[in-house]
C-alpha cells in the first residue's frame, strides 16, 4: 500500500502546487474513518481507496480527483456526511464524492434493471463531472484487481458487469489501459475454459521457439533506419481476451488467426507517420482491407493512429500500429490525458457530446431494459465514418444505414426521411454504409419513422427514437393484428366471421366497441379462441379447441400449468395458442424470429434464416411477427452443433468438459461419422440464449481437440 509521503510525492512529481495540506488531511480522513474494517482480502479497508488514489496518479490527475478517491467509499461505508466532506474538502470534492455514493448505493445485482438504474445513475453524474467517471473507474480496477478474494458468485457478477458497462465507458473515453486490464481480469472469470486454453497455446507457441516478436522488431528498425525515419518499435503478442474477440468476430479457429502479434512504431511527427507507413508498405505485402487511417479521420472518442497488416518479415502476418508519441499518450490516457491537473477546473460531462446522446436515449426509452440494449449497442460496435453533403463527419457503428446516419444528424431529420444518396446515387434505406460515404438524406413532412426500420437501424438513437413512435401507434397495430388473429381463428373452424357477430359479445369483453376488442385479441388480453366461443356459444371444439387446451411450451414452465403467470417468452403470440420451436433450426433467444401458424400445431417459431421458411413464401397470411420475450432466457433452450473432433483418447471427454464449465447442459448426442482420424457429431445443448452458445462455440475453438465446430442450423 502506498504510504502518506508516497503519495503526496506522487502527485507533487507532476503537479508541483498540488494542495498538499488537503491531500495529506484526506489520506489521513479515510484512514480514521475506515478504521479498522477489514476488506475480504484481510487487508485494511483503507488500503482500498488509498490504491485508488495511486491509480488515479498514474493519469496525472488534480488534486481534487485524488481527494475525492482517498473518500470516495468514506460516505456510503462510514459515518461520514457529504456535508461534512464539503466542509472540509470543498464542494468539488463532496459533489464527486456524492455522485460516487449515490451509484454505489443500488446494490448491483446481474438482473438487467438494476443494472440498467445503476448505468443511469452512473451517466446523470458524469454529465455533472467527468472525473466521477474517472474515479469510478480506478475504483472497478483496483476490485477486479483484487477479484480473486471474493466469492464465485459474486465474481462473476462483477466480472460480467465490468465487461458491459466499464470497459465500454473506459473505451468510450479513450482509456486504453484501463479498458485493456479490465477486460483481461473479466474475461479470465467469466471464460476460464477458454483463457486457459488460449494461454496454453500461446506458450505453446512460444517453447516452439515460434515467437518471433524480437526478430521482427529488430527487422523493422533495421527497414526504419534504412529509410531514415527515427523510430521506436514495440511488439507484444495479442492478449487472451482479444484473440477471443477475434475468433468470435470472425468466426474462426485459434490457426486461421494468422496475426496473433502486434507491432507499434512510435515516430516524431505526422508526416513521419506516413514516411514509415511507406517504408512498411513498399517493403511487405499489404493486407486487404486491414489498412485504417485514424489520423486524418479519429475515431470519435479521440483515437489516432494508423493501423495495417502486411506480411511482415519471417514471411509472418502482423499488424502494425504507426502513431507519434503525443497521440500515444492520448490513445492510452484518453480524456485523463486531455484534461490533467492544470485545468483544474469542473469539468462538465455535458461538453461530451455521446454523454448527451446517451442521455437523450435515456429520455425516450420506456424502460431501463431497453435503454440498457440500446446503449450497449452503442458503446460496443466499431465506426464506420461518413460525411454530410457539408463536409461534417459522423462516426456510426458499423453496419448502419441511412437511417441511423439521419438520426444522428438530428432526430428530426430521422424521423421524416424518405430515401438517401450515397455519394451522389439513390440507395435504399437499409443499405450499410461504408466508411467515407457520403450521404444525403432526403426527407419529407409527411413521412413518419417505420416499424420496419427497427429490423436493420443499429444506433441506440434511432432504435430509441423508433420504438417511441411505434409505441404510440400501437393501438393501430394491435387491431390490425386481432382483426387478422379473429378472422384466421373462425375460417380455421369454418364460421362466419362478421363484425356484426362481434358487436352482440361487447358486454362479455368489457369492450366498447369492435375495434377495441381486436385491439385487445392483438395485445394478447383476450384470446380469439374465447371470442369466438362467445360468438357461437353451442359450438362443440374440434381438434384444434384440444391443441389450445394442451398449450405447452417446450423448453420452459414444464410441470407449471398455469401460463399466465409464465415470464413471457415470446412477443407478439396469441395467449392460448400452442406454440413450439422448429426442429429444423432450434432458434434460441437472439436469433431473429418467425412464427409460422401451422394446421392444428398452433405456430412453429423459426429462425428468420431457416431454409424451411421458403416453403411458406407464398402464403404471407401464415407468417406472423414475432419477437424474444423480456422470459426468454429465464428457461433452456436447444442449441445444436456440429463438432468434428480428433479422434484421439480422452476427446469425448474433453468436449463434455468443456461444455459443462461453460454452464452447458449436453442434451443429447449424436456421432455421425468416425474415421480413423476424426469423429464427428451432433450436439444438442441446452443453453440460455444465443450468446451462450456462441461463448459454447469460441471455447471450443480454443481447444486442441476440436478440429471444427459450428452450428447445425438446418
Ligand atoms: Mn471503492
Amino acid at each position: 500500500m502506498l504510504r502518506q509521503y508516497e503519495l503526496v510525492d506522487l502527485v507533487k512529481s507532476y503537479d508541483p502546487d498540488a494542495d498538499e495540506d488537503a491531500l495529506n488531511r484526506a489520506y489521513v480522513y479515510a484512514m480514521k474513518k475506515h478504521g479498522a474494517q477489514l476488506r475480504t482480502s484481510g487487508d485494511p479497508y483503507y488500503s482500498h481507496p488509498v490504491e485508488v488514489a495511486g491509480i488515479l496518479t498514474k493519469f496525472k490527475l488534480d488534486s481534487t480527483s485524488i481527494i475525492a478517491g482517498l473518500l470516495h467509499d468514506t460516505v456510503e461505508d462510514t459515518d461520514a456526511t457529504v456535508e461534512e466532506i464539503r466542509e472540509l474538502f470543498g464542494p468539488q470534492v463532496a459533489q464527486i464524492v456524492d455522485g460516487l455514493t449515490k451509484l454505489a448505493m443500488i446494490e448491483l445485482k446481474s438482473k438487467d434493471t438494476k443494472q440498467a438504474e445503476n448505468f443511469r445513475k452512473l451517466l446523470l453524474a458524469m454529465s455533472e463531472d467527468i472525473r466521477v467517471l474517472l474515479i469510478k473507474l480506478a475504483d472497478r480496477l483496483h476490485n477486479m484487481r483484487t477479484l480473486h478474494f471474493c466469492a464465485p458468485e459474486k465474481r462473476m457478477r462483477i466480472a460480467r458487469e465490468t465487461l458491459d458497462i466499464y470497459a465500454p465507458l473506459a473505451e468510450r473515453i479513450g482509456m486504453q489501459e484501463i479498458k485493456t486490464e479490465l477486460e483481461e481480469i473479466a474475461f479470465k472469470e467469466l471464460h476460464k475454459e477458454a483463457y486457459e486454453s488460449i494461454t496454453a497455446r500461446l506458450n505453446f507457441l512460444r517453447e516452439q521457439g515460434s515467437n518471433l516478436v524480437p526478430a521482427i522488431i529488430k527487422q523493422l528498425e533495421k527497414d526504419m533506419e534504412e529509410g531514415g525515419v527515427k523510430a521506436t518499435i514495440s511488439g507484444r503478442e495479442k492478449s487472451p481476451y482479444s484473440i477471443w474477440r477475434k475468433m468470435q468476430k470472425k468466426n474462426a479457429s485459434f490457426e486461421q488467426l494468422s496475426d496473433i502479434m502486434a507491432f507499434r512504431i512510435i515516430v516524431d511527427d505526422v508526416a513521419a507517420c506516413y514516411q514509415a507507413l511507406g517504408i512498411v508498405h513498399s517493403k511487405y505485402h499489404m493486407v486487404p482491407r486491414r489498412f485504417k487511417d485514424y489520423i486524418s479521420t479519429p475515431k470519435p472518442n479521440g483515437y489516432k493512429s494508423i493501423h495495417t497488416g502486411v506480411i511482415g518479415p519471417e514471411n509472418t502476418r502482423i499488424e502494425i500500429q504507426i502513431r507519434t508519441q503525443e497521440m500515444h499518450e492520448v490513445n492510452e490516457k484518453g480524456v485523463a490525458a486531455h484534461w490533467a491537473y492544470k485545468q483544474g477546473e469542473k469539468v462538465v460531462g455535458k461538453n461530451f457530446r455521446w454523454i448527451q446522446e446517451l442521455l437523450e436515449i435515456l429520455e425516450e426509452a420506456s424502460n431501463p431494459e431497453e435503454f440498457l440494449e440500446n446503449t450497449k449497442l452503442e458503446m460496443y460496435n466499431d465506426q464506420v465514418f461518413c460525411f454530410t453533403p457539408k463536409g461534417d463527419l459522423i462516426g456510426l457503428p458499423i453496419n448502419s444505414t441511412p437511417v441511423d446516419f439521419a438520426y444522428a444528424v438530428h432526430s428530426k431529420v430521422g424521423n421524416t426521411c424518405v430515401g438517401a444518396k450515397i455519394n451522389g446515387e439513390i440507395k435504399p434505406l437499409r443499405t450499410v454504409l461504408q466508411n467515407g460515404d457520403q450521404v444525403e438524406i432526403l426527407t419529407s413532412k409527411a413521412q413518419h419513422p417505420s416499424p420496419e426500420w427497427d429490423r436493420f437501424v443499429v444506433t441506440g438513437k434511432a432504435k430509441a427514437a423508433i420504438r417511441r413512435y411505434v409505441r404510440a401507434n400501437k393501438r393501430e397495430q394491435f387491431v390490425a393484428l386481432g382483426e387478422q388473429m379473429l378472422e384466421r381463428t373462425f375460417k380455421g373452424e369454418n364460421l362466419e366471421f362478421s363484425e356484426k357477430g362481434l358487436v352482440g359479445v361487447l358486454p362479455n369483453f368489457e369492450a366498447e366497441s369492435v375495434e377495441d376488442i381486436y385491439a385487445k385479441v392483438g395485445e394478447g388480453l383476450v384470446s380469439a379462441w374465447d371470442v369466438m366461443k362467445a360468438v357461437y356459444p353451442s359450438y362443440k371444439q374440434s381438434k384444434l379447441g384440444k391443441v389450445v387446451k394442451s398449450f405447452k411450451v417446450r423448453g420452459f414452465g414444464k410441470s407449471d400449468k398455469k401460463t399466465k403467470s409464465d415470464p413471457v417468452q415470446i412477443k407478439g403470440l396469441i395467449p392460448g395458442m400452442a406454440v413450439h420451436f422448429a426442429g429444423c433450426c432450434h432458434p434460441l433467444p437472439g436469433d431473429r424470429i418467425v412464427g409460422i401458424v401451422t394446421t392444428g400445431k398452433g405456430v412453429a417459431v423459426h429462425s428468420i434464416d431457416c431454409k424451411a421458411l421458403e416453403r411458406y413464401a407464398s402464403e404471407p397470411e401464415r407468417w406472423l411477427d414475432i419477437s424474444w420475450g423480456d422470459g426468454a432466457t429465464e428457461g433452456s433452450h436447444i442449441g445444436r452443433l456440429k463438432v468434428i473432433l480428433l479422434n484421439e483418447p480422452g476427446t469425448l471427454g474433453d468436449l463434455s468438459n468443456m461444455i459443462a464449465r461453460c454452464e452447458g447442459n449436453i442434451a443429447n448426442l449424436n456421432i455421425t461419422n468416425r474415421t480413423m482420424t476424426y469423429f464427428e457429431l451432433i450436439v444438442d445443448i441446452e443453453v440460455r440464449d444465443l450468446k451462450h452458445l456462441t461463448d459454447i462455440i469460441t471455447t471450443l475453438r480454443a481447444s486442441k481437440s476440436v478440429s471444427y465446430v459450428a452450428r447445425a442450423n438446418q
